[in-house]
C-alpha cells in the first residue's frame, strides 16, 4: 500500500512512454518489499534542470535516464561515479543531502547479462554496429571481458573513429578499428569475427523489418549475436542470424541487470533474482511488449 513513507523512483526521458522500466521496477519493489512507487515521466530537454532541481525537493530518491538526457544527466550531477567521469553518460541518479550522485549502469548489465556466453569473449574478435550512449558502455565492458579486437561499424563513420579513439586512449584497448556501416566489404568484417553487436536502433519497433547488415549471407554457427534491441524480443537480425546457425540473444536480460543495478545503488542492498522471480519478470515484460 502506498502511504506516507512511500520513497519515489523514476525514469526520465523523450519519449518514454515505451519504457519497461516501470513494469520492472515495480515488480523488484514487491519482489523486495520495498514501500516505494516508480513512474515514467516524459521532460523535455529545456526542463531537464528545472526537473532535477525539483525531484530532490520533492522527496525523490533517485530516477533512471534514458534518451536523449543521459549525457545532460552527467554533466548536471554533484558527484559522478568513476564510471561516469570515463563514459561522460548516466543512467542512474541518487537524490541524497549533498547533491545528486550519477552512476551508469548499462556496461553492469551487458555483462551480467552474457552469462553462460561469457568464455566466448575471452580472445574474441567483435564486430558491434553502432557508436552511440549504448555503443560506449558496451565497449566499456567488452574491453573487460577480454576480447582481442573490435572493430565499430557506424552510418556516421567519424563517430565510429571518434568511438575506437576512446577505446584506444580511455580503455586501454589496442586493436580497434572504425569503419561506415556500408562498407562495401562488409561480410569480411563479420567472417571475421566471432561475436556481432547491434547497439544501434536499426530493428527497433516500429521499423522491425530493418537491420544493421544487408546481407547476412557471411553469419554463420560460428557467430554469438547479440543485439540490444527487445522490442521486438526476436529481431530480424536475429532471426536471419538464427537461420544461418548463429546462437542469437536480446537486450532484455541486459535491462533487466542495469535496472537491478539501479535499484540496489539506491537502496544500498545486493538485491539479486533468483532463476524463477527472474523467468517470471521476463513473461511480465513480454506482456507488455505484445
Ligand atoms: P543513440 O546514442 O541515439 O545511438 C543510436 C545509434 O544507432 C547510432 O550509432 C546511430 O548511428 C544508429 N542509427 C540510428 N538510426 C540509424 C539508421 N537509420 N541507420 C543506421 N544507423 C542508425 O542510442 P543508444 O542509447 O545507443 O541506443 C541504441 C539502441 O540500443 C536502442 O535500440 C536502445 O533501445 C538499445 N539499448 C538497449 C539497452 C538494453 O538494456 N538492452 C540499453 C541501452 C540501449 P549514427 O551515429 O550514424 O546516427
Amino acid at each position: 500500500m502506498l502511504d506516507s513513507r512511500t520513497k519515489i523512483f523514476g525514469i526520465i526521458g523523450d519519449p518514454v512512454v515505451h519504457s519497461l522500466s516501470p513494469v520492472m521496477q515495480n515488480y523488484f519493489m514487491k519482489m523486495f518489499k520495498i514501500n516505494g512507487v516508480y513512474c515514467a515521466f516524459r521532460i523535455h530537454s529545456n526542463d531537464l534542470e528545472t526537473c532535477l532541481k525539483g525531484a530532490p525537493i520533492m522527496g525523490f530518491v533517485g530516477l533512471n535516464v534514458t534518451l536523449p538526457h543521459k549525457y545532460a544527466a552527467a554533466q548536471t550531477a554533484t558527484f559522478s561515479s568513476p564510471e561516469v567521469r570515463l563514459l561522460q553518460v548516466a543512467n542512474t541518479l541518487q537524490f541524497k543531502q549533498d547533491g545528486i550522485h550519477a552512476f551508469t549502469t548499462d556496461h553492469y548489465g551487458f555483462i551480467a547479462s552474457v552469462g553462460e556466453h561469457r568464455a566466448r569473449f575471452s580472445g574474441a574478435q567483435v564486430l558491434m554496429f553502432g557508436a552511440g550512449g549504448s555503443a560506449r558502455s558496451v565497449a566499456f565492458a567488452l574491453s573487460q571481458l577480454g576480447i582481442s579486437a573490435l572493430t565499430i561499424a557506424n552510418r556516421n563513420e567519424s563517430k565510429a573513429v571518434e568511438l575506437a579513439r576512446f577505446c584506444q586512449q580511455n580503455l586501454a584497448m589496442t586493436n580497434v578499428a572504425a569503419i561506415s556501416i556500408n562498407h562495401p566489404n562488409l561480410s569480411h568484417f563479420i567472417d571475421q569475427a566471432t561475436i556481432l553487436i547491434n547497439t544501434t536502433s536499426l530493428g527497433m519497433y516500429p521499423i522491425i523489418n530493418e537491420a544493421p547488415v544487408a546481407l547476412f549471407t557471411s553469419i554463420g554457427k560460428k557467430h554469438f549475436v547479440y543485439d540490444l534491441i527487445y522490442n521486438p524480443l526476436m529481431t530480424r537480425f536475429m532471426y536471419e542470424a538464427e537461420k544461418r546457425g548463429a546462437t542469437v540473444k536480446n537486450g532484455l536480460d541486459m535491462l533487466i541487470y542495469q535496472g537491478l543495478a539501479s535499484l540496489n545503488i539506491w537502496s544500498y542492498e545486493d538485491f539479486r533474482l533468483d532463476i524463477n522471480s527472474f523467468n517470471e519478470l521476463k513473461s511480465l515484460l513480454y506482456r507488455e511488449l505484445k
